[in-house]
């Protein structure tokens, strides 16, 4: 293992911390194993290999010497557009598989089955129910739980390629239906657009870029139907998050407890954990560890339950392997995405048990504890006396958990910014927003979304742009791995809006977090939740948007990806594209290989659907160009 600047890894402490306790202990974590990737392949960078078929892999010579098509004569333009348009799709089946399980689990509701769960927010489904255009009155709860769930396994199922996903037609602004309903980017069914995504790009088939651009436009669309779908449905299940005071970082790991970590992506599982682990309380003490149970979560799971009982967030994407270092885990749950194959083999190392529970997501050197939802308190208990017997395995002499943490208050779904708003204008809450875009305390509002990448240093990409905007009073949401590192530094807190917001975004922030009654400022960043939760800011936007009379490209909107990584990373960029929202990455995508294809998205989709992609590596830079088209957008409105 070579020597690492572990301080340039991370701009996390604790992260550092651990990271050069890795290197005294020769255990290889993602950062050492991506510089033994380097150099990594250009050609793959730029989008310029293909491995569609056997007679492949091909690759095109980018400076034009060498070859100029693929075997089956397929260019540069092709062979680029093909594989972006095929990572969307990947994320998008990622996210709306997420989205079908938890719409099984309603239907399986609906029938009498599950009865580990129940509608825990009626106040949420009966909205849902309205939104759907699914009649409540006078009808049981389980009859409208079962339409609502044949309503949404219909944008599974839908054969008319006209007839636009429901959720999607039901939840974005008319004018935004319609322009999307026009050019076709109104995907007809999920599973569907995937399929024709995968048939399109198979060698001989789809060869106009333009054509499979605009294809993967509609396949993204399809990954924001899923999305929404299962963070609505997740509500209604689990309950809709309300501001909640939490913590984060390595720090929220107890010496004296069982720690469990939840991670993945699914609240299906990890939000039963969390209900069962007080129940279990006495067997941890009496098996030596007085503090109880302590659950912590990473990725997006870790929001999932962060956000509905206040678990603290140990850490995000990219150092997920570090809260194995601290020999203070007993075990890490995981169900499905961005969970990396190494962390059996670092748990090896320890007496912490890697858990694997999604019959298609095993990892080698895991135990897999198969995790049905008809027995979900029963497999919940077992993983849970697992990580208890492992306690009596830990080693105190290597116990080292950083003593670091971050207060963090979160939970800003769509319906708590609108109550909050509502303590300032009860009779019509969105007036204070509008009003404070209006008169420019508020410029913009730009939502951070995305993971972590070894390409960046940890978390600081984050921090810089989000301090840099909210200084220009831009009014900052974030969900997933952003969200992670917004925690992780401090900045959903009010004592980061008193330090950093601009005057006129502080002054916004504080009457209304007073208002509601936070005894000081709204955080500086709002924590709208995980990955699938971006659809919450989608919400808020289309309200916002409908009330205004404008569509959600006219608004001073912007979405942010500036540590990006997944395929769903990528689908979600291109929705926030197609909705309408410029849209920054910082991790370049495979698609400097094609000058049609760079252009098609950075350029040409603005006329096309108002939105485009920013690329830019440069937090800085990528600042002063969010910036700038939050104010062209405020100019077109007249603002
Ligand atoms: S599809 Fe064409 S470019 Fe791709 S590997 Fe096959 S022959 Fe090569
Ligand atoms: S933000 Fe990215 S890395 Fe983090 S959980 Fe979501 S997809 Fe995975």
């Amino acid at each position: 293992m070579t020597h690492h600047d572990c301080a340039h890894c991370s701009s996390d402490a604790c992260a550092t911390e651990m990271l050069n306790l890795a290197e005294a202990n020769s255990i290889e974590t993602a950062w050492h194993r991506y510089e033994k990737q380097q150099p990594q392949c250009g050609f793959g960078s730029a989008g310029l290999c293909c491995r569609i078929c056997l007679k492949g892999p091909c690759r095109i010579d980018p400076f034009g010497e060498g070859p100029k098509y693929g075997v089956c004569g397929a260019d540069r333009d092709t062979i680029v557009a093909r594989h972006l348009v095929r990572m969307i799709a990947a994320g998008t089946a990622a996210h709306s598989e997420h989205g079908r399980h938890i719409a099984l689990a309603m239907q399986h509701i609906s029938q009498g089955e599950l009865h580990d769960y129940s509608i825990r927010d009626e106040a949420k489904l009966y909205a849902i129910a309205k939104t759907l255009g699914v009649a409540t009155e006078g009808r049981g709860l389980l009859a409208i739980v079962g339409d609502l769930a044949a309503i949404t396994l219909g944008d599974f199922q839908n054969q008319d390629y006209d007839k636009p996903c429901a959720w999607l037609a039901a939840s974005l602004t008319p004018r935004r239906v319609k322009r999307l309903g026009d050019l076709g980017l109104l995907p007809h069914n999920i599973d569907a657009s995937v399929a024709q995504t995968m048939s399109r790009t198979h060698v001989g088939c789809d060869a106009d870029p333009t054509n499979l651009i605009l294809g993967g436009l509609r396949v993204a669309m399809a990954d924001l139907d899923g999305s929404m779908l299962a963070t609505e449905l997740s509500d209604a299940l689990f309950g809709t998050p309300q501001p909640v005071v939490s913590a984060a970082n390595l720090g929220v790991m107890k010496r004296g407890a069982v720690n469990i970590a939840v991670n993945g992506h699914n609240p299906m599982l990890s939000d039963i954990i969390c209900d069962v682990a007080a129940d279990l309380r006495d067997e941890a003490i009496a098996a030596g560890a007085a503090e109880g149970i302590n659950i912590i979560g990473i990725c997006c799971t870790g929001h999932e339950v962060m956000m509905r009982h206040g678990v603290p967030l140990a850490t995000n994407y990219l150092s997920q392997e570090l809260p194995i270092l601290t020999g203070a885990l007993e075990a890490m749950v995981v169900d499905v995405q961005c969970i990396m194959p190494s962390l059996p083999r670092i748990a090896e190392c320890f007496h912490t048990q890697i858990i694997t529970t999604d019959k298609h997501n095993k990892i080698s050197g895991a135990t897999h504890v198969p995790f049905d939802e008809h027995k979900a308190v029963e497999t919940a208990k077992t993983i849970i006396r697992m990580a208890i017997a492992a306690f009596g395995r830990r080693d105190p002499n290597r116990v080292a958990i950083p003593a670091f943490k971050q207060k963090s208050i979160v939970g800003f779904s769509a319906e708590a910014v609108v109550a909050a708003l509502a303590k300032v204008n009860a009779d019509d809450p969105l007036k204070p927003l509008v009003d404070n875009v209006v008169n420019g305390n508020i410029q913009g509002i730009v939502l951070f979304v995305g993971c972590n990448t070894t390409k960046v240093q940890q978390d600081s990409a984050y921090v810089d742009l989000a301090k840099s905007l909210a200084k220009r009073n831009v009014l900052v949401l974030a969900t997933g791995c952003a969200a992670g590192a917004f925690a992780k530094a401090g900045l959903m807190t009010s004592e980061a809006t008193t330090q950093y917001a601009g005057e006129g975004l502080k002054g916004v922030l504080s009457a209304i977090g007073t208002a509601a009654g936070l005894g000081g400022p709204l955080p500086l960043v709002m924590h709208m939740g995980s990955c699938v939760d971006n659809s919450r800011a989608v919400a808020l936007a289309t309200a916002l948007a409908n009330k205004l009379g404008v569509d959600l490209s006219d608004l001073p909107l912007v979405a942010s990806a500036p540590e990006c990584m997944s395929e769903k990373a990528l689908a979600i960029g291109s929705w926030a594209v197609t909705i309408g929202l410029p849209t920054h990455v910082g991790s370049v995508p495979p698609v400097i290989g094609s000058q049609i294809v760079t252009k098609l998205v950075t350029e040409t989709a603005k006329d096309l659907v108002g939105g485009y992609f920013i690329v830019d590596t440069d937090p800085k830079s990528a600042g002063d160009k969010l910036y700038a088209a939050i104010q062209e957008r405020r100019a077109g409105l007249g603002l």
